[in-house]
């Protein structure tokens, strides 16, 4: 690997008791980056982000960014942040509320949290009236951006994402596909993103890694997996698309 990555996990082994969920895995990740995580369920996927984002710790080995280690570094300080299949909206509040949550957290003044509010609601290209509107008001694909709007609020340098779309309807999914690659485009943040459709990897992603009991099989571009598959599992795991 060279020196220069933005993210780095190096040599990561996380255990729960004796079972070993990831074994010393290692990852560069190019700051801007759109990469994929793709693999069968239980291969140690979500553990993965769990570690990058800080809700929860490694085993051993470290995690660092622009070469200074954030491992230690306790979730609500890591430039990272996350975004659930459920969402995790506040179903009670409003979208601005929601939006400004985290900003409240982190102290930040009320009107300096509304301008933060309404310039994210242009960004997701919802209407600056949605700020006063309750989430039960609004559709699935719009509480897809209010969460997304929510997430990008504190200004994170890496935005994770664990199986965002898997429960919407395929023609919301191929929507919001292609609102987060626009939004990837738009905002040159990196994501880190985590599906089980390898068709959703391959559309979205710069690069694909492609996990399997805890190790990365294969990571490189699409079609790169596509014409040279590693080994016969990333070909059978290929051959699931067509
Ligand atoms: P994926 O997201 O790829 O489906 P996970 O990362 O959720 O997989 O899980 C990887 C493995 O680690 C699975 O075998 C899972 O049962 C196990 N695991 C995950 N979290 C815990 C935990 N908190 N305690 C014990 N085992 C866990
Ligand atoms: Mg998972």
């Amino acid at each position: 690997m060279g020196a220069a990555a933005f993210v780095r996990l190096e040599n990561i082994t996380k255990r729960f008791g004796t079972f070993t969920a990831l074994d010393r895995i290692n990852l560069d990740i190019a700051e801007g980056e759109f990469l994929t995580i793709v693999g069968p369920s239980g291969s140690g996927k979500s553990t993965l982000i769990r570690l990058l984002v800080g809700i929860d710790d490694v085993t051993s080995g470290t995690i660092s960014l622009d070469g200074t280690r954030i491992d230690t570094v306790p979730a609500n300080r890591r430039p990272t942040c996350m975004v659930f299949q459920s969402l995790a909206l506040f179903p009670h509040m409003t979208v601005g509320q929601n939006i400004e949550f985290p900003l409240k957290l982190r102290k930040m003044a009320p009107d300096a949290r509304r301008a933060r509010a309404l310039e994210l609601l242009r960004l997701l290209r919802l209407p600056e009236s949605y700020y006063a509107k309750r989430i039960t008001q609004c559709s699935g694909g719009e509480r897809q951006r209010v969460a997304l709007a929510r997430a990008l609020a504190f200004d994170p340098r890496i935005i994770v994402f664990d199986e965002p779309l898997s429960a919407l309807d395929y023609r919301l999914r191929k929507t919001l596909e292609k609102e987060l690659k626009d939004l990837h485009a738009r905002t040159g943040k990196t994501f880190v993103y985590i599906t089980h459709s390898l068709e959703e990897a391959m559309v979205m992603s710069d690069r694909i890694a492609i996990m399997r009991a805890g190790r990365f099989e294969q990571i490189a571009t699409a079609e790169q997996i596509y014409s040279q598959p590693v080994s016969r599992f990333v070909a059978s795991f290929m051959g699931e698309v067509n």
